[in-house]
């Protein structure tokens, strides 16, 4: 089993390292409201952490993306939720940044599609996460998103979800 809130927690700290190695000019506050009742989940440590990597990488860059725009008046932030709904966990990650705009909110997770010039982005990230947690974890995968606004990815995964 694993301690999904621990390893949210490692995960979110990997990417704003990540970011603030690639560039030293990149901040973000952190916010994280963890369930500790949370229980023991069954996943692949493993690919769960790639889905976390995936959209929190895509967080900091949207919020960055922002800030370049606006300038020093505007915060990047994110929010980072866990909640034991029984049988599920829900984990809930949030940003602040540009949003998605609503005329391509329903590619996002296809393969190879991405709104990022060439070099950096491939497209990938989302569908490969929406493979592992809805085909291989049998859990949930959605967005909510104002455009300019924020965007937040809710993620549920049963507790005992590893297809055998
Ligand atoms: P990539 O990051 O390589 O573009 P992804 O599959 O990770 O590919 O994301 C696909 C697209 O979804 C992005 O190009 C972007 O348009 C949109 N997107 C994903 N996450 C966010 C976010 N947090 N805020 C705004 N747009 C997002
Ligand atoms: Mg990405």
């Amino acid at each position: 089993a694993t301690d999904i809130n621990s390893l949210l927690a490692e995960y979110v700290n990997l990417a704003y390292h990540g970011m603030r190695a690639k560039d030293a000019s990149f901040n973000i506050t952190i916010e994280s409201d963890c369930d500790p009742e949370i229980g023991e989940v069954e996943v692949v440590p493993q690919d769960i952490s790639r889905v976390f990597l995936n959209i929190i990488n895509n967080a900091c860059y949207s919020t960055h993306k922002k800030k370049q725009e606006i300038g020093d008046e505007f915060s990047p932030h994110l929010l980072v939720k866990t909640k034991n709904m029984g049988e599920r966990v829900e984990i809930r990650i949030r940003d602040n940044g540009k949003g998605i705009k609503l005329e391509v909110l329903d590619k996002i997770f296809n393969p190879f599609f991405t709104t990022k010039p060439a070099g950096e982005g491939t497209g990938l990230g989302l569908s490969i996460s929406h493979d592992i947690v809805v085909q291989q974890h049998r859990g949930e995968m959605k967005v909510e998103t104002e455009p300019e606004s924020y965007a937040e990815f809710i993620i549920k995964l049963p507790k005992k979800s590893i297809k055998s």
